[in-house]
């Protein structure tokens, strides 16, 4: 099947076959650390001991603003003076802090060792000390670890690393299990609590990866079936596959017509009929289109720049072109992955420029001879573009936000819909 009619069903390529512009250059993102303030909200019993600098420890803190009587689950094991002078045997100080820290907190049940730049220069091998450490703790709690180094990785790719090494921690699914689908990316729980029942109602079975506790490891196999939640997991896709999950390819679950083919492409590889997908689906996306005309109203013929930062920048600038009728003037993006962008890149407009890496200084000429009237970048460019009278939108709000799937599109148009409204008031 697959018959339901997405918003628009004329065949285009639109921009199967672009050639980005590939910059090389010095880059405005942040580092993949920055992913554990979302996968800690997310895996309720874990904790993410970043293995770094004061400067990390100064990062994670202020980014994910909690509060100093909370009890955390991230930390940072600092790396200090007589470690990098080799005065002191750094893995024996890391399992020091690991015990203090695993006698103290009996509700962790799963232990990130997160690599950072410092523990990178020195060469401190975390994988080591992981299995170490997995063999003293485990069964009480799992140890793994990841990087999240910015020499590594930029932003949301922290994520992809952190359940990357997630992967092998699966249960293999029973050979003769029925099929089922699993949901691959942290969502925030009320967006996962929609995706569920919608799915449910058209009789599919179905996980989600990752889980809110770590012991509901969703098995993997043969029969797994997933679909990307998130346009930044290439090597969790990867691992998933080597497992023999099979990849269903989709356009990510951002806005009315990239949810509706979202649930379409599980639809027809669970033989849901078409009567069934429309009573599912109809109700939610009649009232999907409503509340998308009025920010429609706001951003239609306004044009907008996206910096690369979080990887979602495609599928948004799909959106926002499609269902809002903004103009593209620049899509950056960190990478560009050809194939999971594949429906996408088709339902972007032919010609639009889409760039890949960056060069910050050449792409800031590049938006100020522009001039559009919007742009999304992260928080280092804002206010210097502010100064200059252009309307911009932090990437980083856009991954904190729950955007995606139905009942979120319009809260998504809003973000942009917003900024713009305000430029006009303070004009008036
Ligand atoms: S990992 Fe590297 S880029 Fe990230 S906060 Fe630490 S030192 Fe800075």
């Amino acid at each position: 099947m697959s018959t339901v009619i997405p918003i628009r069903s004329e065949k285009s390529t639109g921009c199967t076959d672009v050639i980005p512009l590939i910059e090389r250059g010095q880059r405005e993102v942040f580092c993949g650390l920055t992913g554990i303030i979302w996968l800690h909200r997310k895996i309720q019993d874990a904790f993410f001991l970043v293995v770094g600098s004061r400067t990390c420890a100064h990062l994670i803190q202020s980014a994910a603003g909690v509060m100093i009587f909370a009890e955390p689950r991230f930390g940072t094991a600092i790396i200090d003076e007589r470690d990098l002078a080799g005065l002191a045997d750094v893995h024996d100080e890391l399992d020091r802090v690991v015990n203090q820290l695993l006698n103290r907190r009996p509700d962790i049940k799963m232990l990130f060792l997160v690599g950072s730049c410092p523990s990178e220069v020195i060469k401190l091998d975390l994988s080591r000390a992981a299995e170490r450490l997995n063999q003293i703790h485990h069964p009480a709690v799992r140890v793994l670890n990841y990087s999240g180094s910015g020499i590594e990785t930029t932003f949301t790719q922290g994520e992809d690393a952190c359940l990357a090494a997630l992967v092998p921690a699966l249960p293999a699914a029973v050979a003769t299990a029925p099929k089922q689908l699993m949901v691959v990316g942290t969502l925030a729980d009320v967006v996962e609590d929609q995706m569920r029942s919608l799915l449910e109602k058209m009789g599919i079975s179905l996980c989600f990866f990752p889980p809110r506790k770590s012991h509901d490891l969703p098995a993997v196999g043969a029969n797994t079936r997933f679909l990307l939640a998130q346009p930044f997991l290439a090597d969790t896709a990867r691992a998933l596959q080597e497992r023999k999950a099979q990849y269903l390819p989709a356009p990510f679950p951002l806005g009315l017509e990239g949810t509706t083919a979202w649930l379409q492409e599980a639809a027809s590889e669970f033989g849901v009929s078409d009567q069934v997908f429309e009573q599912v689906t109809a109700g939610p996306r009649q009232r999907t289109e409503k509340a998308l005309a009025v920010h429609r109203q706001m951003l239609q013929g306004k044009s907008i720049f996206f910096f690369p930062d979080s990887q979602l920048e495609i599928p948004l600038a799909r959106f926002l072109h499609r269902e809002l009728n903004m103009q593209l003037v620049e899509v950056g993006t960190p990478y560009l992955h050809r194939q999971h962008m594949a429906k996408e890149l088709a339902w972007l407009p032919a010609g639009t420029r889409i760039s890949e890496g960056q060069d910050v200084d050449l792409q800031l000429d590049r938006c100020l001879k522009d001039k559009p009237d919007m742009v999304v970048c992260g928080l280092g460019l804002a206010n210097p573009l502010e100064a200059q009278g252009i309307t911009t939108k932090w990437a980083i709000e856009l991954v904190f936000t729950p955007i995606q799937g139905y009942e979120q599109a319009a809260d998504l148009a809003g973000l942009f819909s917003r900024p713009l409204k305000r430029r006009e008031k303070l004009a008036a």
